[in-house]
């Protein structure tokens, strides 16, 4: 893209535009780095990481949603070490990568594991099924099914990716462990070992979300705009069933936003009804609600997202509760979840 110049009005170029570039990956960015001084074996293992904002032509037809788009951000990382260190690096970051997406919830995956194409390869036999058998090592002790892609990997590395199913049934890839054999070479990506010789770094690229859009929409998906407390946009809407009641349940919610929790009054003029039928249907896990029994007992009633309640619970429980569901990273759908969660 050819941007910033200026013409005059007869066509005169009076300042001069630049050449820009769309960003297609992060990793020749990061080699750079790696490349802009003298590396010794003691940096090692290096990580780098990003949020890094990366952009596809993908035609207007093939846009969809959060799933494809032109530019996305991925959690790109590249981990440069040595030989020796990688088995332990490609350990660390499968249960890391298993770790995280648990806690978002996403419990029904796979794994696939992409071995290398007899044909097309570089690097050498032995650091290929080093690579593959701590893959494949670590893939076994996480439990999950493990599906082989014989040949499947790309040239330059073999390959382990988390295949997620979302709840209606669709397989989205979600993190990719690769090895590289070939853009060290490629780079002469170097360090200075231990005994003052040049020697080449393995790498390996690690997206954890894939892309941060993608995965917000697999998430969406997943959970069909229910997510669990700790992630739901809004974890607390208070709604008092007379204005009366107003000033103690917003008293009750200052001091839960005092704690970080995500909480919405609902001050419309809408009636009650109205009220808690919105609150429902915007799937806030936690609709707080606060009658006269409850300002008596300095109190507040808790309903849930199927219509179950809970009421009168004591405000300092009721406060100790909620932060304690945020921080379990408990989904709370009903009554029953939520003395799960709590107990
Ligand atoms: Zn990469």
């Amino acid at each position: 893209m050819h941007l910033d110049e200026e013409v005059d009005e007869n066509g005169n170029v009076t300042k001069q535009g630049f050449d820009y570039y769309l960003k297609p990956m992060n990793c020749p960015m990061h080699n750079l780095i790696f490349k802009s001084r003298q590396r010794s074996y003691k940096e090692l293992p290096l990580r780098l990481f990003e949020f890094g904002t990366v952009y596809r032509y993908e035609k207007s037809g093939e846009v969809h949603g959060l799933t494809r788009v032109r530019g996305l951000t991925q959690d790109d990382s590249h981990i440069y070490c040595t030989r020796d260190q990688m088995k332990g690096e490609l350990k660390s970051i499968l249960n890391f990568v298993l770790q995280v997406l648990k806690d978002y919830g996403l419990n029904d995956f796979y794994l696939e594991l992409s071995t290398k194409d007899e044909k097309k390869f570089v690097g050498s036999d032995e650091i290929w099924t080093e690579a593959t058998d701590t893959l494949r090592e670590v893939a076994e002790d996480s439990g999950l099914d493990l599906v082989a892609d014989p040949g499947g990997a790309a040239f330059y590395g073999p390959k382990i990716s988390v295949q997620a199913r979302d709840a209606i049934g669709r397989t989205w890839q979600v993190s990719t462990i690769q090895l590289d054999f070939n853009l060290p070479e490629r780079f002469k990506l170097e360090y200075i070992a231990k005994d003052g010789t040049h020697q080449r770094p393995v790498m390996i690229h690690r997206a954890l979300f894939g892309s941060i859009e993608r995965f917000f929409a697999i998430l969406l998906e997943h959970y069909a705009g229910a997510f669990p407390v700790w992630l739901a946009p809004v974890q607390v809407t208070g709604i008092p069933v007379a204005d009366e009641f107003a000033p103690h349940l917003q008293k009750f919610i200052d001091s839960l936003t005092q704690e970080t929790v995500r909480c919405e009054m609902d001050t419309s003029d809408d009636r009650f009804g109205k009220k808690i039928r919105n609150a429902s249907k915007s799937k806030v896990p936690f609709t707080l609600i606060v009658g006269e029994d409850d300002v008596n007992k300095n109190a507040v009633s808790f309903r849930f997202r199927d219509g179950s309640q809970l009421n009168g619970v004591p405000v300092d429980e009721a406060k100790a509760d909620i932060l304690k569901v945020i921080k379990s990273r408990a989904q709370v759908n009903n009554a029953e979840d939520f003395a799960e969660a709590t107990k």
